[in-house]
């Protein structure tokens, strides 16, 4: 295990999601460098504990817990935040990761379906930033700690510039994540918030199973991926730590593809 480092040493990051996949990973990353986390999960709450528990292990500075909220709920989001900043004073990252999917051709999507993926996926990063930027405007700077008031990094996709044909709402959803991000960086930077995103491409996680639980679904996949691997929880991990530290600190509004390439027309590869 790399040693930490503890770029984020005093400060607490609420991950959403954080029991699986990306999620998990990124709570691990921020953990191993120093910060509280707040392990959000809303089934599986073995996995979070168990989670919880060993960034705590591993965590030479702070500690993180487990706590079940339903990030597309107003009053469950406002409720996460009052028990975090309760148990650890504050909140100074906030990564709002949950997403799900729910496929269907256009013409058969039901309006369930559709809700329920903007529910999750752009209402729930709305809820998360809204109550992370109250929290840092109502606690104020810490030049101790941060250079910055706050940081809000939003889990998106490459789908957010890349259509995708039988996950309309998906893919709805994460294109509005940028205007979102982009607005939120462009209303309270002079304050000193940090509001960026993170666009993965595809990573092995119970997301997408399907896309590479045999060899043949594998090659597939590779050939829109330059870089010919798949991307791995970690991948994401690893820039989000940065991407929440000081050492990213005039990066503000500006979406990371960690993709290996998938965003640059992998069709074009042997001349379109
Ligand atoms: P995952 O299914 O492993 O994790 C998603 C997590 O969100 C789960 O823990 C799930 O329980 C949680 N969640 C769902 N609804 C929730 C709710 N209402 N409240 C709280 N938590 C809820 O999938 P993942 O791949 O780790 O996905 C994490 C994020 O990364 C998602 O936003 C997804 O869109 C994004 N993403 C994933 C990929 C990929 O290839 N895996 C690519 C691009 C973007």
């Amino acid at each position: 295990m790399q040693k930490p480092n503890n770029r984020l040493a005093g400060q607490t990051c609420i991950v959403t999601g954080a029991n699986s996949g990306i999620g998990a990973s990124v709570a691990r990353s921020i953990g191993r460098d120093g910060a509280n986390v707040v392990v959000n999960y809303i089934t599986h709450a073995e996995a979070a504990e168990e989670i919880a528990h060993q960034i705590s292990e591993d965590n030479l500075c702070g500690e993180a817990i487990a706590i079940r909220y339903d990030v597309s709920k107003e009053d469950q989001v406002i409720s996460m935040f009052r028990q975090t900043i309760n148990h650890f004073g504050t909140v100074d990252i906030c990564i709002p990761n949950a997403g799900l999917q729910k496929d269907a051709s256009l013409h058969e999507m039901t309006m369930q379906d559709w809700q329920l993926v903007l529910d999750v996926n752009l209402t729930g990063q709305f809820l998360c930033a809204r109550e992370s930027i109250r929290e840092f405007l109502k606690r104020g700077m810490r030049p101790e700690i941060s250079k910055s008031l706050g940081k809000i990094i939003h889990m998106s996709s490459v789908h957010q510039i890349i259509p995708w044909a039988g996950h309309a709402n998906y893919a709805a959803s994460k294109g509005a994540i940028v205007m979102l991000m982009e607005s939120i960086c462009q209303e309270y930077a002079s304050q000193k918030v940090r509001c960026n995103s993170i666009a993965p491409g595809a990573i092995q996680t119970p997301i997408n199973r399907p896309a590479w639980e045999t060899p043949e679904a594998l090659h597939k996949l590779n050939k829109l991926i330059p870089y010919k691997r798949i991307g791995i929880p970690e991948d994401i991990g690893s820039a989000a730590v940065w991407l929440a530290s000081d050492e990213s600190e005039y990066i503000n509004g500006t979406t990371i593809f960690v993709d290996g390439g998938m965003t640059c027309y992998p069709g074009f590869t042997e001349n379109g």
